[in-house]
């Protein structure tokens, strides 16, 4: 994303517009379409601040049968402010693919059926197998369990 800035009157230029998804080079996310922005650039006192949305869409694969799941995403807060820009033209495209890299899922998971069963595989998942937060927490617990009893035992 450039910005022009000897283009942006007093009051503020709101730009719209796309940016190839391939800006974006991340093993686990397929981009199905451009980076598209929504941003308003304000130029005053030799500092350029941009400030608007970025959105892309794209597929992840399932964190369970590895079936490319569709996701949606979105920035909504972008901002990138540029202090004493040199030059008439700012480059914000490392800007924009450090923020849709921070906000791209981390886990991203197809919805089981009312049997654990994955809707694509077929295959069922039991209550532990896929859930890893879940055991974690329950090693918690039982580690929890075992002080607990431990310090009984000294009593
Ligand atoms: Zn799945």
């Amino acid at each position: 994303m450039k910005i022009h800035i000897l283009q942006i009157p007093d009051e503020g230029l709101f730009l719209e517009g796309d940016e190839p998804a391939d800006l974006i080079n991340w093993p686990d996310f397929t981009p199905s379409g451009p980076v598209r922005y929504r941003v308003e650039a304000t130029y005053r006192g030799g500092n350029l601040l941009v400030r608007g949305q970025l959105r892309l869409e794209g597929t992840v694969p399932c964190a369970r049968c590895l079936h490319p799941l569709p996701v949606s995403v979105e920035v909504a807060d972008f901002t990138a402010l540029v202090e004493q820009p040199e030059g008439e033209c700012v480059d914000l495209t490392e800007q924009v693919r450090e923020d849709i890299l921070l906000a791209l899922p981390a886990y991203v998971r197809c919805e089981l059926d009312a049997s654990q069963r994955c809707p694509i595989t077929g295959q069922q998942w039991g209550d532990l197998a896929g859930e890893r937060p879940a055991s974690i927490q329950s090693d918690v617990w039982s580690a929890l369990d075992k002080l607990g009893k431990r310090e009984k035992e000294k009593d």
